[in-house]
C-alpha cells in the first residue's frame, strides 16, 4: 500500500508528502494526515544502536515517501549537525526518578529547532520535485519559539522569504530579542496587537483566502506554512521519542519491549501528537501525558470530552504554552472518527461558530491512553526548585509544568512506569522566570544581569544563542493590529 497524504476536512487526498510539505495546510482548511501510520521496519533493539541521524532516516524514509534516500539523508544531515551542541541532538537526563529529554540544544534553544532545522531542507527539495517556480513566502504564527527557530532555519535560504507574527505582549524578553535582532535579507517580523491565537487565527485566515492567494500568485509567490500544521514539522518531531526508547534500551534504563510513559508540556498538541504517532509505529508508549498550563483548555478536553475555548486567555510564566486553540489536536479527532473527514469538518465548524464541540463516548474511548493535567504558576514554581534543590538540575518553565503535572499524575495514579519528559527549552530561553522559582522572588535587574546571575546560580554555561542577542542590534520594528495582518505582508513583500 502507497502512502499518501490527505486532508482532515475531507476535500484533497492523495497528496505527495513533498506536496503535503509544501502547502502547509490543506486547501479546506484541513490539516494533512497520511493515509495510514506506518509502522516501524526495525526492532527497537535495532533501532537502540543508531545514532539520532540514522534514526531520523529509519522514521522519516516511512512517512516522506517521495523523497530518494540521498534526498533524504542529505536533509537529515544538514540539518542535525554542529548546530546542535552536542553530538546526541537530544540527550537524556536523568533526575529525580524522571529522564528529562533535552530537545534544546539547537541554534534557538528550544524543542522547535528539532523540526525546524530540517524543514528548509525539505521545503526546498519539495520545490525542485515539484517544479515550483514561486518564491515560496512562509507565512507562521508563533507564540515565541517557532517564529525563531524559523527564521534561524530559513534566514538567506535561496526561494524562500519568511514572515513571522508574534504577540506583542505575550513572549518573554529573550524570545523577543531573538526574533527582533534576527539577520537574513528574506527575515520579516511583525509584532501583533493581540495574542497567539489571533496571530494563529490571522495567519489560518490568509491561508484560506483564495483572492489574496491569487494576487500573490501574480507577483510570483506562494504561501507555505512553518507552524506545527506542516507535516514537515510533525515527522522529524516522531524521531526523538524514538531515539529516547533506543536510548533507554541501550543503556539498560528498561528492558526489550517495556513500556515507558512521556510527559509533554502542550501548547499547539504537535509535540504530543509526536509521540502518539511514535507509538502508533512501534514504540512501546503506555500513557501520554498532556500537561498544560493555566490556559487548560486540553485538560478540561480529556476530563469531559468538550473542547471549550470560550475562556480568558491567561499569560503565565511558559508563554509558548499560552495558547487557547490546539491545532494539532485536530489530527487525533480525526483519527478519532476512524478518519471520518465529514464528521471531523462538522466539529471544527462548530469550533469555528460556537468556540466549542464535544466528542462522542467512540471518540473519548479512543484517546483514553491520553492523561490531561495542569499546573498552575506557584505549582510550577516549587517543582523547579524541589528538582533543583535535591538534584542540582535547572529546567525551564515548560518543562516545570510537565514535570509538574508528571508528579501529579504519578501520585494519584501510583503508575510506577519510567517516564520521559519531553524538556522543551533551555532554562536562559525564561531566565527571569526560572531565577523566580530557585530565588523565590522576583528580581527587578535587567534581562542580562538576570541571565549572568542564573549561571552563577545553576552553574550551566551560558547558551551561545544568548550571547549572541546580548549585543545584537535590532532590525525589526514592525508591529500591527490583528486584523491588518495581510497588508502588513503585502507590505513585507513589496
Ligand atoms: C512550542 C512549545 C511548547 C508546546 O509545544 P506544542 O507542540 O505546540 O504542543 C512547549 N514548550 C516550548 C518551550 C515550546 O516552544
Amino acid at each position: 500500500m502507497e502512502l499518501s497524504y490527505q486532508s482532515t476536512r475531507g476535500k484533497e487526498a492523495n497528496v505527495t508528502a513533498s506536496q503535503a510539505i509544501l502547502k502547509g495546510l490543506a486547501a479546506d482548511g484541513g490539516l494533512f494526515m497520511p493515509s495510514f501510520i506506518p509502522k516501524l521496519d526495525k526492532t527497537m533493539k535495532e533501532l537502540s544502536t543508531l545514532t539520532y541521524q540514522e534514526t531520523a532516516y529509519e522514521v522519516m524514509k516511512l512517512f516522506l515517501t517521495d523523497y530518494t534516500e540521498e534526498e533524504l539523508k542529505s536533509c537529515i544531515n544538514c540539518a542535525y549537525d554542529s548546530k546542535f551542541d552536542t553530538e546526541e541532538i537530544a540527550p537524556l537526563a536523568k533526575a529525580d526518578g524522571a529522564y528529562y529529554l533535552e530537545l534544546y540544544h539547537g541554534s534557538t534553544i528550544a524543542f522547535k529547532d528539532m523540526a525546524l532545522s530540517i524543514l528548509p531542507h525539505l521545503m526546498t527539495v519539495a520545490a525542485k520535485k515539484n517544479q515550483v517556480k514561486n518564491k515560496i513566502v512562509i507565512l507562521t504564527a508563533t507564540s515565541g519559539d517557532t517564529g525563531k527557530a524559523a527564521m534561524a532555519g530559513f534566514a538567506d535560504v535561496e526561494g524562500t522569504e519568511i514572515i513571522v507574527f508574534y504577540p506583542k505582549n505575550g513572549v518573554s524578553r529573550v524570545q523577543e530579542l531573538q526574533m527582533v535582532t534576527q539577520k537574513g535579507k528574506n527575515t520579516h517580523v511583525a509584532a501583533i496587537h493581540g495574542n497567539f491565537d489571533d496571530a494563529q487565527t490571522g495567519v489560518k485566515k490568509i491561508f484560506g483566502d483564495k483572492e489574496f492567494a491569487a494576487q500573490l500568485e501574480e507577483k510570483g509567490y506562494q504561501l507555505s506554512s512553518a507552524n506545527s500544521i506542516n507535516i514537515g514539522r510533525l515527522v522529524p518531531q516522531v524521531v526523538y521519542y524514538v531515539y529516547a526508547y533506543g536510548k533507554l534500551l541501550a543503556g539498560g534504563e528498561i528492558s526489550d519491549g517495556e513500556r515507558i510513559n512521556v510527559a509533554v508540556p502542550t501548547g499547539n498538541f504537535g509535540n504530543i501528537l509526536a509521540a502518539y504517532l511514535a507509538r502508533q509505529m512501534g514504540v512501546p508508549i503506555k500513557k501520554l501525558i498532556c500537561a498544560s498550563n493555566e490556559n487548560k483548555v486540553l485538560y478540561d478536553f480529556f476530563q469531559s470530552g468538550t473542547y471549550d475555548r470560550n475562556r480568558d486567555f491567561i499569560l503565565t510564566s511558559s508563554p509558548s504554552m499560552d495558547i487557547l486553540i490546539s491545532s494539532n489536536l485536530e489530527r487525533l479527532i480525526y483519527l478519532s472518527t476512524g478518519c471520518n473527514a465529514e464528521e471531523n469538518a462538522g466539529l471544527m465548524k462548530e469550533l469555528n461558530e460556537t468556540g466549542s464541540y464535544t466528542v462522542t463516548p467512540a471518540m473519548k474511548k479512543f484517546m483514553e491512553d491520553f492523561i490531561g493535567g495542569y499546573a498552575g504558576e506557584a505549582e510550577n514554581q516549587r517543582t523547579i526548585k524541589d528538582l533543583f534543590d535535591r538534584t542540582g538540575y535547572v529546567i525551564d518553565t515548560h518543562t516545570g509544568v510537565a514535570a509538574s503535572v508528571y508528579r501529579q499524575y504519578k501520585e494519584q495514579s501510583k503508575d510506577e512506569t519510567k517516564t520521559v519528559i519531553a524538556s522543551t527549552a533551555s532554562p536562559y530561553k525564561f531566565s527571569g522566570s526560572v531565577l523566580e522559582a530557585l530565588e523565590g522572588k522576583k528580581s527587578e535587574e535587567d534581562e542580562f544581569r538576570i541571565i549572568d546571575r542564573l549561571s552563577d546560580v545553576s552553574g550551566i554555561d551560558i547558551p551561545q544563542a544568548v550571547e549572541e542577542i546580548r549585543t545584537a542590534p535590532v532590525l525589526h520594528q514592525t508591529e500591527c493590529d490583528g486584523d491588518r495582518m495581510k497588508e502588513t505582508v503585502m507590505g513585507f513583500l513589496a
